[in-house]
């Protein structure tokens, strides 16, 4: 079991709420999986456990997770949410969304932790975090031929090089 379900057993007490092997079940795999999983992947992995926990459940459980702070939402306008734990070895990364095939990798830019801090200071604001989606067609899909919607533009940046 995950080493962080003690910190989500210890927010539903504080909140008077029930410590339930389904809601444990739920958080596990959460915890378990270093990816950005949709209710469904995670209905999926509790199944591929043996685990029989109804959906009502799990969105229920998912809702305590992110309002514990433990687990962060997503919504990559997908018309459904996805989850991710917030113990990644990656604390601070964004994110590129494939549009075809909804693959979602992280990625870390000191440039865009620069731009962050400029751009903040610029308005007098304190930044205490920011979020980056790039939407696009991934480099597997691209070679299945899937046409970019941006094809031909260029990238200023790779042009410079
Ligand atoms: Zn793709
Ligand atoms: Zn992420």
């Amino acid at each position: 079991m995950s080493p962080f379900i003690p910190l989500f057993r210890r927010y539903l007490r504080e909140q008077g709420l029930p410590v339930t092997p389904q809601r444990e079940a739920v958080a596990d795999t959460v915890f378990e999986s270093s990816g950005h999983l949709s209710v469904e992947d995670i209905e999926l992995a509790l199944r591929a456990r043996g685990e029989r926990i109804g959906k009502a459940t799990v969105y229920r459980t998912m809702e305590l997770l992110v309002r514990s702070g433990l687990v962060e939402e997503h919504d990559f306008g997908e018309g459904f949410k996805r989850y991710e734990h917030r113990f990644t070895r990656q604390p601070v990364h964004e994110h590129l969304i494939c549009t075809t095939c909804g693959k979602v990798v992280e990625f870390q830019s000191p440039e865009v932790l620069r731009a962050q801090d400029c751009i903040s200071l610029l308005y007098g604001f304190v930044p205490h975090r920011h979020r980056l989606e790039i939407y696009g067609t991934c480099s597997e899909c691209q070679a299945l031929g899937v046409a970019s919607p941006a094809a031909g533009l260029t990238c200023p940046v790779s042009q410079l090089n």
